[in-house]
């Protein structure tokens, strides 16, 4: 019976990332009646997000501080979460599939000998066993695991598992660790932030994608004028950035990023195997085409076959009387 979770939280610019409140409710899934401990690292004032952890539905919250751990490093953030993990003993540790969760979870793991489920999409408690749903074969099939013995880490994909509403009137206790941090030999000198500004893409519940069909950097513009008036951010298969119309950020697919957005519009884009295994989960996908036969047809719940250089402006311009 797991009865202390751990969510190790991650935050951006001094603000906890929506994946860290998603964790919340996954632990919630994994037991109900367990106390949910927000986990809060960084450098400057932790209070905050502490209490912000609290008020999506952690019991209290635990900070450690240390100007070591502005950026992450897996050593410093390592021995912060080693320190607490320590003092907390907890039954799990859920923290979100993103680059830092994927990194850090399993050293953790290793170090402490115990299991990890990578991203997991649900989590079910059935008669007492935690079940954490996850899809396998780039995403064409799902499993379902447990974690029998020790302490279970997961991580969890972004935009599956909904966080709870936000409670302003939640309170908790936000406590300040001291923990040493001496051995971090990586020195971050610069963070360059890649893509573009705005809504990060992991994240987003709304993805316009283009492909080798947009045909250059400025057949994308259109498509991020479409992103704008859903609030939505620009994706890209591997053909648009291997022929340069975009960077490689915005790649989607087995070797991109893996995303679940509510709606997914792919811009001229083939359907290759490859693509569909990062974005095939969105909830509602739209495919515009000028080739009725390609393959994202198969995946698409609607489909628009025409010249996405007539399509997108006209959807835009249709979106914006609408005022979406
Ligand atoms: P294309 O296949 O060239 O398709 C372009 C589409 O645009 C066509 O369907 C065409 O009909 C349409 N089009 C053209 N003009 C217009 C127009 N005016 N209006 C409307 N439609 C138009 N790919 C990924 O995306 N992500 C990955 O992570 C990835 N990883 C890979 C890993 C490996 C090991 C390998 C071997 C490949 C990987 N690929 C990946 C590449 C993948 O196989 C495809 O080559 C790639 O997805 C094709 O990109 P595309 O659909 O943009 O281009």
């Amino acid at each position: 019976m797991m009865t202390k979770l751990l969510v190790i939280g991650e935050s951006r610019e001094g603000e906890l990332r929506n994946v860290t409140f998603e964790a919340v409710a996954a632990a919630k899934k994994m037991n109900a009646d367990a106390e949910v401990v927000g986990v809060i690292l960084g450098a400057g004032s932790l209070e905050e997000q502490g209490k912000e952890i609290i008020r999506y539905g952690a019991d209290r919250a635990i900070t450690v501080q240390d100007e070591k751990l502005e950026d992450y490093t897996s050593e410093g953030y390592g021995q912060a979460a080693l320190a607490v993990i320590e003092d907390e003993s907890p039954d799990g540790i859920v923290m979100g599939h993103t680059s830092i969760g994927k990194d850090l979870t399993p050293k953790l793991a290793a170090k402490i000998g115990s299991g990890l489920v990578s991203d997991a999409v649900d989590i079910s408690n059935e008669d007492g066993e935690v079940l954490f749903t996850r899809p396998i074969y780039s995403g064409k099939a799902f499993e379902k695991k447990a974690i029998t013995e020790g302490v279970a880490f997961v991580t969890i994909r972004p935009n599956n598992i909904k966080p709870l509403e936000r409670d302003e009137d939640r309170t908790g206790e936000v406590t300040a660790k001291d923990v040493d941090i001496s051995d971090v030999r990586t020195i971050i000198k610069d963070v360059i932030r890649k893509a573009s500004e705005g809504v990060d893409l992991s994240e987003a519940n709304v993805i316009i994608a283009g492909g080798r069909g947009v045909k250059s950097e400025e057949g994308f513009q259109p498509l991020y004028e479409l992103a704008e008036v859903l609030g939505g951010a620009v994706g890209a298969s591997r053909g648009a950035c291997d022929a340069e119309y975009c960077d490689y950020a915005l790649q989607i697919g087995q070797t991109g990023k893996v995303v679940t957005p509510d709606l997914y519009i792919a811009v001229g884009i083939s359907g290759a195997i490859q693509h569909l295994a990062g974005m095939s989960n969105s909830k509602v996908i739209v495919a515009i085409n000028k080739d009725p036969e390609a393959n994202i047809f198969n995946v698409a719940d609607y489909g628009i076959v025409g010249d996405l250089f007539e399509v997108v402006p006209k959807l835009t311009e249709e979106l914006k009387q609408l005022n979406v």
